[in-house]
């Protein structure tokens, strides 16, 4: 699969996406989620312009981030367990998946900076989905206050495994919603004004509810380690 080709019909479509509900392409970053391809793949698309890289894995994440290192912004997007977080946190652009006060307590410890982090929201309800429930999510950040090195730039989410656009729309639609709830509170150690919402299957509806950071695997770089 030509990398080249996948992101021109992804910038037409993200393009559409924003035509629909008058927003700015600029507005929306797009992270190439590299966990599928080898280090070879991965730095063909930094070639290309995608400088923003995202691996769920912290093993995944090291050997790329080895090979690539300053040439590209560091995602980590997956379930971070408490104890791998000294191994990552310093070559950790942003955190995606915040989920629960013990990871922050660790980050916050290890961390020689403060981290921009998103907090991860289950909106869906599934259980196998990680995430703190949305009721949860004002009480976390008003917590977080506590923790210099934790900074909550947003929020993020993965929609629910259905067809059902409508079901993947309201998703979205209510990760926006608590985002506004939580930027009209002012807190000034959580500006939480970004949304790190939409894969491969759902990224335009995640773009006309508002996505600001996209997170793209299959449809970009493909799905097989070749
Ligand atoms: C794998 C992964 C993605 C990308 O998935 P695709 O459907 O291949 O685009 C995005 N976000 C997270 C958290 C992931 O684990």
């Amino acid at each position: 699969m030509d990398i080249q080709q996948n992101l021109e019909r992804i910038r037409e479509k993200i393009r559409q996406a924003c035509e629909k509900t008058n927003r700015n392409p600029d507005e929306i970053t797009i992270i190439g989620v590299t966990k599928y391809v080898t280090i070879e793949r991965a730095k063909a698309l930094v070639d290309l312009g995608i400088t923003n890289l995202g691996e769920n894995r912290s093993d995944g994440f090291l050997q790329k981030y080895e090979k690539i290192e300053k040439d590209a912004t560091w995602h980590f997007i997956g379930t971070l367990q408490s104890r791998k977080v000294k191994d990552v946190i310093d070559y950790v652009d942003y955190l995606h998946s915040l989920d629960r006060k013990s990871l922050a307590k660790e980050v916050n410890k290890r961390a020689k900076r403060p981290i921009p982090c998103f907090v991860q929201v289950n909106v869906s309800g599934e259980e196998t989905k990680h995430g703190l429930a949305p009721e949860e999510v004002i009480p976390f950040i008003e917590e977080m206050e506590q923790f210099p090195n934790v900074y909550i730039i947003g929020l993020m989410t993965m929609a629910p495994h259905t067809d059902n656009e409508g079901e993947i729309r309201q998703v979205f639609r209510k990760l926006r919603q608590l985002r506004d709830e939580i930027m009209e509170k002012g807190f000034q150690y959580a500006p939480c004004k970004f949304l790190s919402m939409g894969m491969s299957n759902d990224y335009e509806i995640a773009i006309e509810e508002g996505a600001t950071h996209i997170r793209l695997g299959s449809t970009l770089v493909g799905n097989e380690w070749k």
